[in-house]
């Protein structure tokens, strides 16, 4: 009986594939609830019936023995367990010392004796009077690795690695830090990474959170033989503060941009960052009248200032072209960024900037373009931040700021067809209300 890979496993993504069906939407709802975290491929065919979480993490790709057909061999079959030998696991097979001796033998084997895996199976398959005609190993590093007798001796075989994308869903709320949560909801930092930076613009990660928030991720994650090796995007990313809900989706237009949006369309990607640093507190307002710190007279403060260390990252608030970068007076190392309709921002005090920043280059929102120092006339190390509109200086933390256009009525169909699913699932998984370990 051949073992083929259950397709339930698999969710191959292709651009194209990367939406859901509704059968795949009843399945995820049919699943009991699956305790703290949640992992599971899916396909978009897979008949509702076949989905349970314990078969997505024993159903490991096993195909059946080459001569498994042939009438009057036999198959056996055993899981290497914690604790075990090699020769313990074959010798449960019945085969016999002497046979386990000469498999040993072969380096292909001796090497796999050396990184057994708990949970992973081994097949063998005898002929009618107990003669080993081969042996199946599924390994921790590799392709299944069959052993065939041929003659007085072995010879190996490797099957070819087998890639495939996962889709893994979890969730988890909030004891005392994001990160502290994610980690013990086993997200991976690049996961947990995305999602503050996607919900960074209408949420502030370090100063908004509160104890109980609670979020929910989708993503994708790169196996190859069964074991995880990358992370991949994040396909969706729930984020509950204080009770309001911020969703986010992924969407992929027809040319391959990607972008997250509220699942109505709404961009999520702003005109502006709130800050051009990540972390950071205000040490000085933006104020037309305050006297200098350093040179000792009042006058109007046409910025925020940042404390934060000496080299930490400076982004680029919105896309825009570099103005100027260079030493400008009291503002020591300046960047100063043009963006559309007469907006301009200036990063000031910078230790230093990024590599290839000059004037009429082109940044992103969100591009580091240079360091936080304490050039120019500063107290300490910070960043001062100033937008200017038409040439007056706004404080940069109220002032309104023109938002990214939201999806074109053009689109709408694609963004629904490719999003509709993971909003539904981000509710489903908010519904488990999973706990945080931390
Ligand atoms: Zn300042």
């Amino acid at each position: 009986m051949p073992l083929t890979k259950p397709r339930i496993l698999t969710y191959r993504m292709t651009g194209a594939e990367r939406r859901f069906s509704l059968r795949t939407l009843v399945a995820l709802s049919s699943l009991p609830l699956f305790g703290v975290v949640a992992a599971f491929g899916l396909a978009p065919d897979t008949s509702t019936t076949d989905i349970a979480p314990e078969t997505v993490i024993e159903a490991i790709a096993l195909p059946s023995l080459a001569d498994a057909a042939n009438a009057g061999t036999f198959e056996r079959e055993t899981v290497i367990q914690s604790g075990d030998t090699i020769t313990s696991a074959l010798g449960r097979l019945k085969i016999d010392a002497l046979e386990i001796q000469r498999l040993l033998a072969t380096d292909a084997v001796r090497q796999l004796a050396a990184s057994l895996r708990a949970g992973k199976r081994i097949q063998a398959t005898t002929s009618p009077d107990g003669q080993l005609l081969s042996i199946r190993f599924e390994r921790r590093d590799g392709p299944v690795l069959t052993i065939l007798h041929q003659g007085d001796s072995y010879i190996a075989q490797e099957d070819s690695d087998q890639i495939e994308t996962r889709v893994v869903m979890r969730a988890g709320h909030i004891v005392s830090s994001l990160y502290g949560a994610t980690d013990s909801a086993g997200i991976p930092d690049k996961i947990a990474d995305k999602m503050a930076d996607t919900f960074s613009t209408t949420l502030d990660f370090r100063e908004d959170l509160r104890r109980g928030d609670t979020f929910s991720v989708i993503y994708t994650v790169k196996y190859r033989n069964g074991e995880p090796v990358s992370t991949g995007e994040l396909l969706a990313a729930e984020f509950v503060n204080a009770g309001k809900v911020h969703r986010a989706v992924l969407y992929r237009d027809a040319s391959g941009h990607e972008s997250y949006y509220t699942p109505e369309g709404q961009s999520l990607k702003k005109g502006f960052l709130r800050s051009p640093l990540e972390f950071s507190r205000v040490t000085s307002n933006f104020s037309s009248a305050r006297k200098h710190p350093v040179l000792g007279y009042t006058r109007a403060h046409t910025g925020v200032d940042l404390g934060a260390p000496t080299g930490t990252r400076v982004k680029a608030t919105g896309d825009a072209t570099v103005e100027f970068a260079g030493r400008k007076g009291g503002y020591g190392n300046l960047v100063i960024l043009r963006h559309q309709n007469g907006y301009e921002t200036y990063y000031g005090h910078l230790s230093a900037f990024a590599p290839g920043m000059r004037r009429g280059r082109a940044v992103s929102q969100g591009e580091i373009i240079a360091y936080v120092g304490a050039t120019g006339i500063a107290t300490g190390p910070h960043l001062h931040y100033e937008v200017r509109i038409a040439g007056t200086p706004y404080n940069p933390l109220t002032v309104k700021l023109p938002g990214s256009p939201s999806l074109a009525a053009a689109q709408r169909g694609r963004f629904l067809q490719q999003t509709a699913g993971w909003s539904e699932k981000l509710g489903l998984l908010r519904g488990t209300n999973l706990a945080a370990l931390d």
